[in-house]
């Protein structure tokens, strides 16, 4: 227990350089006209005082039943599950130093590589690489990313594709090193691109241009494997997620990585509504990933627990297909919630 007190203190001290990146960045920003605003919560009062989002609270513990109770209270507060260091910083507590975790596989074709706070996602196929997000900056790249990469069998020469989560510094950061270095594919959706292009602090690189945009329900191939991207918006106006077909025990299962789940708007839910039911739904995707861990299924633990030891019988991040469309179902009650208490939510 002692070690996993130290992660989780140590997820801390990551995220609060990352927040003062996403600050700045954010600060300098503008947002993209008529787009979902970014993060905006109720108040815990709001939260707990309003009766309609009370009742969608009580519809969403409903959904959680006995087997997924945690589930429901996990999602069901004023802000939803946020990253460990916010959560701190909101309590006072200190900061505490980032730990570098990776590379772990995951899934035998879907490594993280990275920190506690946030990572990368590594997709070999049988014509080269798809990389999710590039953590904070060139420095990170080249110390992190590249040597990661090599100590898991993969080649970063190899990569061919640079998906962009969303536009903060956190994602993007790497991402114009690894595009000069190894010519690979830039991809980002476009109401994210003007942030991605001014860049974040320090070196993380502006001036990247992302060469393609991504759209909602979008398929990207390289050799044998192809990826369905997300539109996500909410936690910015361009953020994206990312089906990766996973192999484990002899099949194929679909992941979700989602590089944001804050539903700040009406319009946002709505957009998560259509992903969550037109396509995760109908893909049959049996577990969500996020790029900061403890916020989806990949809790730090889990991470950890299966870098020491890769699951042999069943993979502790599947769900199956009832309980994966609760788990969305859940997400969307409780972001109801929230918009309810804001006096916001119209359908
Ligand atoms: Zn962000």
């Amino acid at each position: 227990m002692t070690r996993t007190l130290a992660l989780a203190a140590a997820v801390v001290a990551a995220s609060q350089f990352t927040l003062f990146a996403q600050q700045q960045a954010q600060g300098r920003g503008g947002r993209a006209g008529g787009a979902p605003a970014e993060d905006n919560f109720p108040s815990a009062e709001q939260f707990a005082n309003s009766k309609e989002a009370q009742a969608h609270v009580a519809a969403a513990t409903k959904i959680g039943g006995s087997d997924m109770a945690d589930t429901a209270k996990w999602f069901c507060t004023n802000t939803g599950p946020q990253r460990v260091a916010l959560a701190r910083q909101a309590q006072g507590l200190p900061r505490l130093p980032t730990v570098q975790e990776g590379p772990i596989k995951l899934f035998d074709n879907l490594t993280y590589i990275g920190f506690n706070d946030v990572g990368a996602w590594v997709v070999p196929t049988s014509a080269g690489i798809i990389l999710f997000d590039t953590l904070n900056s060139t420095a990170d790249a080249m110390n992190v990313i590249e040597p990661e990469m090599q100590k898991a069998g993969f080649d970063p020469a190899q990569i061919k594709y640079i998906l962009i989560g969303h536009g903060h510094a956190d994602h993007f950061g790497g991402a114009n090193y690894l595009q000069m270095k190894y010519h690979a594919k830039v991809l980002a959706a476009m109401p994210d691109w003007a942030a991605i292009q001014r860049g974040g602090r320090g070196n993380a690189a502006p001036g990247l241009m992302p060469e393609m945009d991504v759209t909602d329900g979008q398929k990207l191939t390289l050799g044998d494997t192809t990826v369905t991207l997300i539109r996500l918006p909410g936690h910015t106006p361009g953020t994206i997620g990312m089906v990766v077909p996973a192999k484990f025990g002899g099949r194929t299962h679909n992941v979700a990585i989602m590089s944001g789940t804050q539903m700040p708007t009406q319009d946002s839910l709505d957009a998560f509504k259509h992903v969550f039911n037109d396509e995760l739904k109908k893909l049959n995707v049996e577990t969500f990933l996020g790029s900061h861990p403890d916020i989806l299924m990949n809790s730090l633990m889990l991470m950890e627990s299966i870098r020491d030891t890769y699951p042999a019988g069943s993979h502790p991040l599947l769900l199956a297909k009832n309980k994966a469309d609760r788990y969305m179902d859940i997400m969307l009650e409780c972001a109801r919630a929230r918009l309810a208490a804001q006096g916001r939510l119209t359908s």
